[in-house]
């Protein structure tokens, strides 16, 4: 009997695994892959300012290559739950469709993947040619501080050694097989910030007004493309999102402006570079009569990409045979735990459709499960094939 991803994917979505509750969804897994004779740990991970977060490590198998399939077992909350067709956590299936929270976000691929460990499994005496783990966390869709970049860490730390990964997030726009995802853009946010000098709106030559010239540096900053694009990831994009004056006082010529923005950039840069670029292109608009500087938020969102090889090969040649359908292979979308897989392997995202991520009414075709759960399990096969 092949295993079931539909009543796998009931049984996660049953679990109320809100960040950073862990819902009972862990302790499911361990129970399910200890039974197929992984070895299974669970961590707890925490930091000041963050709540303590559950996740878990399984492996099977000693031996080189090894496979890493990863995702996130949290959810995003339901909202309002009297809005929902199907109760959130009620995992009911209508004419084919799985509703729920984490139908897709991704409970539903994380059922497909253990499916798919245990037909592989099954059908090669219970141990594969090589090692397969799977790394969950629990802290994916909330402040993700003590989730993957953790325990990746600890895994490392452990003598854990990783050749390559997918991570199940939702990747297809319109049909299972349209899309994975190689690579992301990084991300980048940052304040202008535009000192002047206060005072009566009818004496202007005695002030000077910082609201004129953050116009002029925002114009000035966004007058050009960063890029025109590389081979794999659109144009480098930055967009002010919000002006900042906070004046109430119709009278007053304000002291201080202030810009934010947020910058998607791809790897025609560093971060550095991409720094260096807006805040030349600020101190020429400024022409040394401004009084400008711009703060950097800190970020751990670089871009990065899995160029385009065998195993992405051996991915898409998986798809293709089972949806007829040759994936996008795409660096589209905002950031991802691959963002921190891709310090330690090469990683490659493919799940299920992306349209329903967070909705009311989440849900999946179990159709796709199924296909899904078939994709993963050639993809095995081919892996420890090689
Ligand atoms: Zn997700």
């Amino acid at each position: 009997m092949p295993a079931d991803p539909v009543a796998i994917a009931r049984d996660l979505i049953s679990c109320p695994s809100v960040t950073p509750a862990e819902g009972g969804a862990l302790a499911y897994i361990e129970k399910v892959l200890q039974g197929a004779g992984f070895n299974v740990q669970r961590v707890t991970f925490e930091e000041a300012g963050a709540d303590p977060v559950e996740n878990l490590y399984a492996r099977i198998g000693t031996a080189a290559p090894h496979l890493m399939l990863t995702g996130h077992t949290d959810v995003v909350p339901p909202g309002d739950e009297a809005k929902w067709t199907h109760p959130p956590f009620a995992s009911e299936v209508a004419d084919g469709v799985l509703f729920g929270r984490g139908a897709v976000d991704m409970k539903g691929s994380i059922a497909c993947k253990i499916a798919a460990a245990l037909d592989y499994l099954g059908g090669n005496g219970g141990k594969p040619k090589g090692s397969l783990s799977f790394l969950i966390t629990g802290d994916e869709e909330g402040i993700a501080v003590n989730g993957t970049v953790k325990l990746l860490k600890w895994a490392a730390e452990r003598g854990e050694k990783f050749d390559h990964a997918i991570l199940g997030e939702p990747t297809n726009p319109e049909k299972l097989g349209d899309m994975m995802k190689i690579g992301r853009r990084g991300s980048q946010n940052g304040t202008l910030v535009v000192t002047g000098t206060q005072g009566h709106v009818a004496y202007p030559e005695l002030a000077d007004n910082p609201v004129r010239h953050i116009a002029a540096l925002m114009v000035a900053i966004n007058a050009e493309p960063i890029d025109n694009g590389t081979a794999h990831f659109g144009a480098s994009n930055l967009e002010f999102t919000s002006i900042d004056v906070g004046n109430k006082t119709v009278n007053l010529i304000p002291a201080e402006a202030r810009a934010r923005f947020n910058i998607r950039f791809n790897d025609t840069r560093t971060r550095e570079e991409l720094r260096k670029l807006i805040e030349a292109r600020a101190a020429k608009a400024a022409a040394g009569e401004v009084r400008w500087h711009i703060e950097w938020e800190p970020s751990n969102a670089d871009v990065f990409l899995t160029p385009p090889g065998p195993f992405v090969e051996l991915v898409s040649s998986a798809i293709r045979e089972v949806t007829g359908l040759t994936p996008k292979l795409s660096t589209t979308g905002g950031t991802s735990d691959a963002r921190f897989i891709k310090d330690y392997c090469p990683v490659i995202e493919f799940g299920l459709l992306s349209q329903q991520m967070h909705k009311i009414d989440e849900h999946v075709a179990t159709d796709d499960l199924v296909a899904l759960t078939a994709i993963y399990r050639r993809i095995l096969e081919r892996y420890f094939a090689q």
